[in-house]
């Protein structure tokens, strides 16, 4: 996976598109990635004591890796993502100015 748990992504299509947020949980076998305050779903929740109204919250669902983009902590454009490889490790480059990330 490019993207990994606290980067910050930029959604590109959809409804939050133009939306920015913390990445919190990838789910590569599915290539979808949970993000802050994105694709907010509406879940009713039941009141927990007597007496206690229910209410709605509002949940994040995971959302397609194809919609978002990785911001780079380093230059805080929304890039792609390539690799490096050397002998000891393989990390990731921002292909807009190229540190690694
Ligand atoms: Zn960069």
């Amino acid at each position: 996976m490019k993207i990994k748990k606290d980067d910050q992504v930029l959604i590109i299509s959809g409804k939050d598109r133009g939306k920015k947020g913390k990445v919190l949980q990838v789910f590569p076998k599915e290539s979808r990635i949970l993000v802050e305050g994105v694709n907010l779903r509406k879940k009713h929740q039941k009141p927990r004591k007597a007496g206690e109204k229910g209410q709605i919250i509002l949940l994040p669902a995971p959302t397609s890796i194809s919609n978002l983009k990785l911001i780079c902590p380093k230059c805080e454009k929304a890039t792609r993502v390539g690799y490096k490889i050397t002998e000891e490790k393989k990390s990731r480059i921002c292909k807009k100015c190229g540190q690694e990330i």
